[in-house]
């Protein structure tokens, strides 16, 4: 069955060390790959997700260790969004006044509950308790219990302009419609309750434009089944919209061409396929360090350089 929807959200953090302690001790996330920037292979490349890595509930990690921090701003996303069972978020604020988590007084949001907080480098993040989702499979090799932990995104926000430009790719291109509008927010959904269905703007015309740094997201990655919906969708952004993607680009675990959207947040459209067991086994994800072939030549050297993280 094909879905539509986020299928990773990557942005930049500072230490490594503290990276992982956050999102796998704190937030109880698997990580399912570590690996290295490809583009930047002295550095990390930490991928967090279910047990699978599944599209949907993938938030990856660029972690520098003396990244200066990023400020909010016009055209990035402005809040990366979990799903929980909605009888769990009781639980959450508890853990996170245990955990010393900077977090805010719940809210609600297009009638759902809303736990907003921030990861160790400011980064924007948010659960939100949602009925009926109990059911779906989540990882339990963390100290959260099954019943409250995170199964995937639910949403991310972009702070933009404007909506309609970035609204006219996510219905035309990613098979999103306009379903509600709230205040100065409009979202859209895939329609189909799966993970990372959601896409939210939040209009603030006159904001400072962003600036990228330690906690910032640096992309949102939209799901394609394999390289022929990829191309399809590589055509109508050229046909309707004009605009131009990069060339595909292998990462291993997905395929990928990027694009700057209208609103200037970056986008990037990655294949479901071949997914994280590509190169390890589902028991094991994220225990070794993976490498592309290209630059196993140059593992011991990148070894050296690379921080511990556990
Ligand atoms: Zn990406």
């Amino acid at each position: 069955m094909v879905h539509n929807g986020i299928h990773h959200v990557t942005a930049i953090a500072g230490p490594a060390r503290r990276n992982v302690d956050f999102y796998t001790r704190v937030l109880g996330l698997r990580l399912v790959k570590k690996t290295v920037n490809f583009d930047d292979p002295g550095s990390y490349h930490l991928y967090y997700g279910d047990e699978h890595g599944g599209p949907g509930t993938i938030l990856t990690f660029f972690p520098w260790e003396h990244v200066a921090p990023g400020r909010l701003g016009i055209g990035e996303t402005q809040e990366t969004v979990f799903r929980v069972p909605e009888g769990s978020i009781g639980y959450w604020t508890h853990r996170f006044v245990d955990k010393g988590v900077a977090h805010q007084a719940l809210e609600k949001r297009f009638g759902e509950t809303v736990l907003s907080f921030k990861d160790p480098d400011g980064m924007r993040l948010a659960l939100v308790g949602l009925p009926g989702i109990e059911a779906e499979p989540a990882w339990t090799g963390s100290d959260v219990p099954a019943e409250y932990a995170i199964r995937g995104f639910h949403s991310v926000s972009l702070l933009l302009e404007d909506a309609a430009p970035t609204g006219a790719i996510l219905t035309d291109v990613f098979g999103f419609a306009e379903a509600a509008r709230e205040g100065s927010l409009v979202r859209y959904t895939t329609g189909d309750k799966v993970q990372g269905g959601i896409v939210d703007i939040r209009i603030a015309g006159g904001f400072l434009p962003a600036r990228m740094g330690g906690g910032s997201v640096h992309h949102v990655a939209f799901r394609a089944a394999d390289d022929a919906a990829q191309a399809a969708m590589v055509s109508k952004l050229a046909d309707n919209h004009g605009i131009q993607t990069t060339e595909q680009k292998d990462r291993n675990y997905f395929r990928s061409v990027y694009f700057r959207e209208p609103g200037r947040v970056l986008f990037e459209i990655a294949t479901d396929e071949p997914g994280f067991a590509a190169d390890e086994p589902v028991e094991s994800l994220g225990e070794a360090l993976k490498l592309p072939p290209f630059l196993e030549p140059r593992r011991q050297d990148i070894e050296a350089v690379l921080p511990a993280v556990a």
